[in-house]
């Protein structure tokens, strides 16, 4: 799980060099696959121990502008997750830039480039109404989908959060699947709560220990654990 590409960034992103590496080096020792394409897959044989599925939070313009090139270069499929109404927006977390509505059409056509979503407004969902809950992840798959031409079946929730009822409604708005913020092992009952390893600056060095020994490796030396 990747947010912003680039520097200076803010803590939860990554500079650009240790980013370019981190491809590199996923690229040799790794199996990636888009994450749709991997999640439908273990669903009739069981996932490789290499297996990755590269992702990216939020819409940085950062990512438009260098990281999904640089995915696309190298054959390597990526998932970015749009918060519909922070689009274009100057200024998100981070007082960071965001692609433009134009940008995100822009890249969707690209090859192993897949367009999720992340809601509209990039709320906590725990803390909305349920009514409430279901507009954000309905109705920003329906507009990308009205955007882009094509079926958006993938989804994030913002900041890792949700209520026990929201995944239930994330499956009845046609999802085939979501992704946490949380670290852990993939289950393949449980496609609408795929855990992820966060890739941030702190974590820059240590991706490789971090995918070759496992999330533990990586919540110890988070604090975690
Ligand atoms: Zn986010």
């Amino acid at each position: 799980m990747y947010h912003s590409v680039g520097e200076p960034g803010p803590t939860f992103g990554v500079g650009r060099a240790p980013f370019l590496q981190h491809l590199e080096w996923i690229r040799s020792h790794k199996t990636v696959s888009g994450l749709l394409e991997l999640v439908e897959q273990a669903r009739s044989k069981p996932v490789a121990d290499d297996a990755v599925a590269v992702t990216f939070d939020d819409g940085y313009l950062d990512n438009y502008e260098c990281a999904i090139p640089a995915c696309v270069e190298r054959g390597i499929p990526a998932t970015i997750f749009i918060a519909w109404d922070a689009l274009g927006s100057p200024a998100f977390r981070g007082g960071l830039p965001m692609m433009s509505r134009d940008h995100v059409r822009e890249l969707a056509a690209l090859p192993g480039i897949t367009i999720g979503s992340h809601t509209l407004s990039h709320p906590k969902l725990s803390r909305l109404d349920p009514e409430v809950q279901r507009r954000e992840l309905c109705d920003s798959k329906a507009v990308l989908e009205d955007w882009l031409g094509k079926p958006v079946e993938t989804f994030c929730y913002p900041f890792g959060d949700y209520a026990p009822g929201t995944v239930e409604l994330v499956r009845a708005c046609g999802y085939r699947l979501a992704v946490t913020t949380r670290v852990g092992a993939f289950r393949v009952d449980r496609p609408f709560e795929i855990p992820r390893i966060p890739v941030s600056r702190f974590s820059e060095s240590i991706l490789e220990a971090t995918l070759t020994q496992g999330y533990l490796l990586y919540a110890k030396a988070a604090g975690r654990c």
